[in-house]
């Protein structure tokens, strides 16, 4: 079935990486598909990364066949445009997450200043505080619309190990506030739809690798894509067309081996 595939869509977290670690077998099989012709990208869940920060980890860990990558971070402003029009948000994030808001036309609300907001965006804070929780609950409740990269509970790391996702993070909210969040990236469509258009694919002609079975694999489905499952030690899901061990399984499955 994937010897057909002419491009193919990769998630990163916990599939071609852990952290800054890329998974084994990953820089040759990348390489090898697109040396056979096949175009590549990679699609993000991060909420706190833009597309050329995506590159520039993947350009540094021997990875130079990447060119194309998609995050929430891409759109998050725009869909905000789209669903409220323009709005004060009250950025609870990276502040790599507040810019791209703030560049969309929106403005930024402070945490003091937290009843003014009508977005409240969640997305991965390293620098969390139970007073920014607080605020942003207060927010969702008094009818600030609760915005999220994504709701991916954990983000995994090297070792097998994780810390809290931005989606553990936007559930906290969601429960103080009674609200449920609008989903900016996968497994709603938008990205993936996206990462199609660059690639210049049908979504029949392309297929989604990923380790999550909510986000990458039912989001992929959803669009009508193929749906490959990175599950090295985990089990196989019967949601995805295919589950492999490797990238080597991989490479086997998509006519390149080595
Ligand atoms: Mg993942």
């Amino acid at each position: 079935m994937l010897e057909s595939v002419r491009g193919f869509v990769f998630d990163l977290d916990g599939c071609v990486w852990n952290g800054n670690t890329l998974n084994p077998g990953a820089r040759e099989t990348l390489a090898r598909l697109v040396a056979a012709g096949r175009t590549i990208a990679f699609l993000t869940n991060n909420s706190r990364a833009t597309a050329d920060d995506i590159l520039e980890r993947l350009h540094g860990l021997g990875v130079e066949v990447a060119a194309h990558a998609f995050t929430p971070l891409e759109i998050i402003g725009a869909v905000i445009t789209q669903r409220f029009g323009p709005s004060r948000v009250l950025a609870i994030g990276a502040p790599e997450m507040a810019v791209v808001i703030a560049r969309a036309g929106h403005a930024l609300i402070d945490v003091k200043h937290y009843p003014r907001a009508t977005v409240v965006a969640v997305g991965n804070d390293f620098d969390l505080t139970y007073e920014r929780l607080t605020a942003a609950s207060r927010a969702a409740a008094k009818g600030g619309r609760l915005v999220t990269p994504n709701v991916d509970p954990r983000l995994p790391i090297e070792g097998g190990d994780f810390l809290p996702g931005c989606g553990a993070l936007v559930a906290a909210v969601a429960a103080a506030a009674g609200v449920t969040p609008v989903v900016v990236g996968k497994p709603e469509p938008p990205l993936f739809r996206m990462a199609l258009a660059r690639l210049g694919l049908t979504p029949g002609e392309a297929a989604m690798v990923g380790d999550s079975v909510p986000s990458d694999i039912r989001g992929a489905r959803a669009v009508g894509m193929r749906t490959v499952l990175y599950a090295p030690e985990g089990p196989a899901s019967s949601e995805a067309d295919i589950t492999i061990r490797s990238f080597a399984d991989l490479a086997h499955l998509a006519g390149v081996p080595s």
